[in-house]
């Protein structure tokens, strides 16, 4: 036989053994403390029927309040130690493992000086084919840095510039 009640926190029709009566449980729908009344404070005929998500396809007048009813069934074991929870809180998930997992903030400079070949400034060139095989999505900052370097020709030092990219990769 068993006890059927309403949680008093959600309003969850449960059912229980009745050996359970007077039992502390935890909810399973609201997770709220709850405390197995005696005996049933209702009969499932006479249960209300709650919102009904998926009505049965076959409406019959005698069951059909009970049956659209969503009833959870609980198994009240014999407890060995006091104060063991009967119902496990599922974990809640690993929220760092769904997003950017294993990827790096990374920095990468290029300098305007370095993409001179042979006289012709490929500098637009070089930044352009960086900036497309990171792929716009992971560019966080580009910052334009300036910088003094010696060149070699002249043996002077000259001022130059270049682009500070952060991308996640
Ligand atoms: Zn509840």
């Amino acid at each position: 036989m068993d006890i059927v009640f309403d949680c008093p926190h959600c309003e969850q029709e449960l059912a229980v053994d009745s050996s359970g009566a007077g039992s502390e449980i935890e909810c399973p729908s609201c997770q709220e403390s709850i405390q197995i009344p005696p005996q049933s404070k209702k009969t499932k005929a006479a249960a209300v029927p709650a919102e009904t998500h998926s009505p049965s396809p076959i409406p019959s007048a005698i069951n059909s309040s009970a049956a659209a009813r969503v009833e959870k069934h609980l198994k009240v074991p014999v407890r060995s130690t006091p104060g063991e929870p009967l119902i496990l809180k599922p974990q809640p998930p690993l929220q760092a493992v769904a997003r950017g997992a294993g990827r790096q903030i990374l920095s990468h400079t290029i300098r305007r000086a370095t993409c001179v070949e042979s006289g012709h400034d490929k500098f637009d060139e070089v930044v352009s084919k960086f900036l497309n095989e990171v792929g716009e999505p992971n560019i966080i900052a580009t910052h334009s840095v300036s910088y003094t370097h010696l060149d070699i020709s002249s043996q002077k030092l000259l001022n130059d510039y270049g682009l500070l990219v952060i991308y996640r990769g």
